[in-house]
């Protein structure tokens, strides 16, 4: 075990083969299945507890346990391209990074979360347009999502979205360790996003503040044609993609004491399956 980590510590150092890469990348998808049993265990204990607060009262995802056959290769290509970043940042192909200091990692950490979220908000769009929509089309069989939604997925969206985290470290001098960081919080929000239960409603989480609360994504697999960001909703405020109804449900949530007391069924028009 301790071998393994420290063959995978040195992928991070020049001089690294394809020994070090391997055990770089296999750590990296042990992690994720990890981060991932954790919290979605979190969620379907939350959510079994409190009842109240599920976003989407009338539907039930049939298909929950059997999204889970996507996620192999949806950890697979994360594992994939998150281990190619720190390896090719490890041999010093990428830009040399910032030593850590009080300064660096606040900044690196802020501008690739923003980067992040503007490159999932334009590549998301690109993924709704005809031609690309293909690649896209299974993840949003899951209408009422779960948290195990997360990694149902196709390769190529997986791939498409995932190459940030390859690409980042040739644009920002970042530390690995904030870029780990920022991937555990990846990981984490992705799962929470799609928990399909509001836990977390707060002021935050709507106008003026630019934070997504679990509402937003669920919005967008519920509705299909509203908010397209990550972590963010000022891409969907300024590019009027944002649901009509976002700020005033996350409000809501914020007081909810019965089922139906916070969730918005949608209408009949605007059902993605009637689009
Ligand atoms: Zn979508
Ligand atoms: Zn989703």
């Amino acid at each position: 075990m301790l071998t393994w980590i420290e063959t995978a510590g040195a992928a991070l150092r020049p001089g690294a083969g394809w020994t070090e890469f391997l055990a770089l990348f296999a750590l990296v998808v042990a992690s994720i299945v990890v981060i991932g049993l954790v919290t979605g265990a979190f969620f379907e204990i939350m959510n079994a507890r409190h009842p109240e607060r599920r976003i989407q009262i009338h539907r039930t995802n049939e298909n929950k346990w059997g999204e889970l056959k996507y996620a192999p290769g949806s950890i697979g290509v994360i594992a994939l391209c998150f281990s190619g970043g720190l390896f090719a940042q490890g041999q010093g192909w990428a830009l040399t990074p910032l030593p850590i200091t009080w300064w660096s990692v606040p900044l690196t950490l802020a501008a690739s979360v923003l980067l992040y979220d503007a490159w999932f908000y334009w590549l998301h769009r690109l993924l709704h347009w005809k031609p690309l929509y293909r690649f896209h089309a299974l993840h949003h069989k899951s209408v009422a999502p779960t948290v195990w939604t997360n990694h149902h997925e196709t390769l190529v969206e997986a791939i498409l979205n995932q190459s940030f985290y390859f690409l980042i470290v040739f644009v920002i001098p970042i530390p690995w360790p904030v870029l780990v960081a920022e991937k555990i919080y990846d990981q984490i929000s992705g799962m929470l996003g799609h928990a399909g239960y509001e836990h977390f409603a707060s002021p935050m989480g709507r106008t003026p503040w630019p934070f997504a609360s679990t509402v937003f994504h669920d919005q967008h697999h519920g509705y299909f044609r509203y908010n397209y960001a990550h972590s963010f909703s000022f891409w969907d405020r300024l590019m009027g993609t944002l649901h009509p109804r976002y700020d005033e449900t996350v409000k809501r949530f914020e007081t909810v004491t019965t089922p139906a007391s916070g969730a918005v069924e949608p209408p009949a028009s605007e059902r993605p399956e009637t689009r």
